[in-house]
C-alpha cells in the first residue's frame, strides 16, 4: 500500500503497515516495533518537518489575525485568540506532520531496518591503550647564564 497512506492516513510504518508510528499523543516510536524499521536515523532528516510545523503556527496566527481584523478590528483580546489558534493548530497537525515526514524518509530509502550485528564486530581487536605520559614535570627549569663576567680592570 501506498506509504503515505499508511503513514498520514493511519499512523502506521509505511514500511510494512502494521507497527505504530507512535508510542504516545506526540512520541514518534524510534523503530516499527513490527518490522524493526527505523523512523529516526539521522536528527538532520528532521529540519524539515520543524520547519513545517513552525510554519503551520505561524500561518495560522496570521490568518486568524487577517480573520479578527474583518470582524472587529482585532479588538482587546485578540491576541489570545491568536495565539490560541497558533497553538491549536500547530498541536492538531503535530502527528500528521510527523508521520506524513516519515512517509516522505521511507520513499527516499531512509527508513529500514537496522542491520543484525553480525559475530564478525564482536571479534576485532581490542582497543590499543596507550601509556600516558607523565614526563615533562618542570620545563621551566632554570637555565640562567652565568653573567657575571670576569673583572676586566
Ligand atoms: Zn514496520
Amino acid at each position: 500500500m501506498d506509504p503515505f497512506h499508511l503513514a498520514v492516513g493511519q499512523n502506521r510504518c509505511p514500511v510494512c503497515g502494521q507497527g505504530a508510528l507512535f508510542k504516545g499523543w506526540f512520541t514518534l516510536n524510534e523503530t516499527c516495533p513490527v518490522c524493526g524499521s527505523r523512523f529516526f536515523r539521522d536528527p538532520g532528516n528532521w529540519t524539515a518537518p520543524t520547519a513545517f510545523g513552525y510554519g503551520i503556527g505561524a500561518a495560522s496566527a496570521v490568518l486568524a489575525m487577517v480573520v479578527l481584523w474583518v470582524i472587529d478590528g482585532l479588538a482587546s483580546g485578540s491576541e489570545f485568540i491568536i495565539i490560541g489558534v497558533a497553538v491549536g493548530a500547530t498541536l492538531l497537525t503535530f502527528r500528521h506532520v510527523k508521520a506524513w515526514w516519515v512517509a516522505v524518509l521511507t520513499r527516499m530509502g531512509h527508513v529500514y531496518p537496522d542491520p543484525e550485528p553480525g559475530p564478525d564486530e564482536t571479534s576485532g581487536e581490542p582497543p590499543a591503550e596507550e601509556p600516558a605520559e607523565e614526563g615533562a614535570e618542570d620545563a621551566a627549569a632554570s637555565s640562567r647564564e652565568p653573567t657575571a663576567r670576569a673583572g676586566t680592570d
